[in-house]
């Protein structure tokens, strides 16, 4: 006997636990089925997120920015700490005990929610059948009306630098070493690069980047990516650029990688190395004898509406196109639960923020200054600086700039771009504009709360303008 359900979602991450979540919320009889265990064997919902990606990384950014301002910012506030010592352990368990409270949390929400919780994998077979595996070696027949594929992505592996588990590790791996390393190789010049390379420099590691690109974060404006590559330079951080790794080889006490660039062949030693050049879809297991169509990269084809080839079989998340972010495939479980249910679920896919979570921090919402100008569309741009920023330096956080692109001719802001204290929190306010479609006067018109890092948006706002208020006014009218 099969157990029937209106909604099987298969993998607990950010996108299935929040689909599952919002389909029990519509009254739909919701199933979700996740592999992921502890070290105690036990669920571990909330996916590569909360499990091994934003959640552990960010606990352990907080503990290695709290030891870097008591070294390079106490003192300015007039406070001396003397024996001040870290304990990596201690890191780990604090970033530890968050990943079990939120972990736990996800599934306290699956029992307030009478969600099924199947701890196991799901293979997908024809006719909306799925054959279950668990964890303790059961297995079972579900049948959903509706499926939603769910199942994430892993890190991508290159064969020249594979992986060891000790001195060749990917971000799993670096989230997870017991001592500083003296010295610390990262290839991969992206998000998780920048963010854990930065966790173990501010903990004393010497860090050299390998990034295979010429442009540092080439996804970013470029005026944004100036700015962070002179940053990161100044606290340390090693950027090789243009870098292509041919080899690395682990050996007793340190790992050889051997690098070209166009200055010819290169090496380093370094204790250890992560690999971090992005992630791949996981479907791996996941199809049985449903006909489910991947494109050549492995991603499941989805439409507009995420629907799949297969009739009432759905995907989201990290495992369908589209920037592998955790917000993105929050938006999108929502929105499948709201379309299976006959509601009108929509992400905007224009106004996706991304963050990175370094010091200074980097978050961008929308087209970037190089986007528009290839798409030929008439533009203005207007920026405004941290430096002049009250609340900035009474944080001794004066660094970095908010930078504004408007159409020329509507106002409409097109995108925005911020370096600097809180940018992650910071983007929120122009996510929400150019949600509304909103412009850069409706952000100068805006009143911003005094002495507070949003004024650095204000100012930006009225830069687009030519009129800031705490910048020289280009013309007087
Ligand atoms: P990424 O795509 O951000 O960066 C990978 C980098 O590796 C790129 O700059 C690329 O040019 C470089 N690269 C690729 N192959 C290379 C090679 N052989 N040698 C040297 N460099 C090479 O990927 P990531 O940092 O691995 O992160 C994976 C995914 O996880 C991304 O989609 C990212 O958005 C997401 N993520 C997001 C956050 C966040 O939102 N703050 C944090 C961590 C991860």
């Amino acid at each position: 006997m099969s157990q029937q359900f209106d909604v099987v979602v298969i993998g607990g991450g950010p996108a299935g636990y929040i689909c599952a979540i919002r389909a029990a919320q519509l009254g739909m009889k919701t199933a979700c089925i996740d592999a992921w265990q502890n070290a105690a064997g036990k669920p571990s919902l909330g996916g590569t997120c909360v499990n091994v990606g934003c959640i552990p990384s960010k606990a352990l950014l907080e503990s290695s920015e709290a030891w870097e301002k008591l070294h390079h910012e106490y003192q300015k506030h007039g406070i001396s700490v003397e024996g001040a010592n870290f304990d990596v352990a201690q890191m780990h368990k604090r970033k530890d005990d968050i990943v079990k409270n939120l972990t736990g949390g996800v599934l306290q929400l699956f029992k307030g929610n009478d969600i099924a919780f199947f701890h196991g994998t799901g293979k997908l077979n024809a006719n909306n059948s799925i054959e279950f595996s668990g964890v303790d070696g059961s297995s079972e027949t579900l049948e959903g009306k509706h499926i939603v594929v769910a199942t994430g992505s892993k890190p991508v592996d290159i064969p020249v630098a594979p992986l060891d588990g000790n001195r060749i590790v990917d971000n799993e791996g670096a989230l997870q070493f017991d001592e500083v390393p003296k010295t610390l190789g990262v290839i991969g010049g992206g998000v998780i690069g920048l963010e854990l390379g930065s966790v173990w420099r501010r903990l004393g590691a010497e860090v050299t980047v390998i990034e295979a690109m010429d442009d540092f974060l080439f996804i970013a404006d470029s005026q944004i990516q100036r700015e962070a590559q002179r940053t990161f330079k100044k606290q340390g951080m090693d950027i090789k650029l243009g870098a292509r790794v041919t080899g690395a080889k682990a050996g007793k006490k340190d790992v050889a990688v051997n690098f070209e660039t166009k200055d010819g062949a290169d090496h380093i030693r370094v204790e250890k190395l992560i690999v971090c050049v992005g992630r791949r879809p996981n479907t791996d297991g996941l199809v049985g004898t449903a006909e489910l169509e991947l494109d050549e990269r492995g991603f499941v084809v989805v439409d507009g509406e995420n629907r799949t080839n297969l009739p009432s079989v759905y995907a989201i998340g990290d495992v369908v196109r589209g920037p592998m972010l955790a917000h993105k495939g929050m938006e999108e479980g929502v929105k499948v639960a709201e379309i299976i249910a006959g509601k009108a679920g929509h992400v905007n896919y224009d106004t996706i923020p991304s963050v990175i979570y370094t010091w200074p921090e980097i978050a961008w919402v929308g087209k970037t200054e190089q986007q528009v100008k290839d798409e030929a569309i008439p533009y203005r741009v207007g920026a405004a600086t941290f430096m002049a920023n009250g609340r900035a330096k009474a944080m001794e956080a004066a660094q970095g700039t908010v930078k504004i692109i408007a159409h020329e001719e509507t106002d409409e802001v097109l995108g925005v771009h911020i370096i600097g204290p809180n940018a992650s929190e910071l983007i929120q306010e122009s996510v929400s504009v150019m949600e509304f479609q909103g412009s850069s006067e409706d952000i100068a018109r805006t009143m911003h709360a005094h002495p507070t890092l949003s004024e650095v948006v204000h100012e930006a706002s009225l830069a687009v303008d030519e009129r800031p208020l705490h910048g020289l006014a280009k013309k007087r009218r």
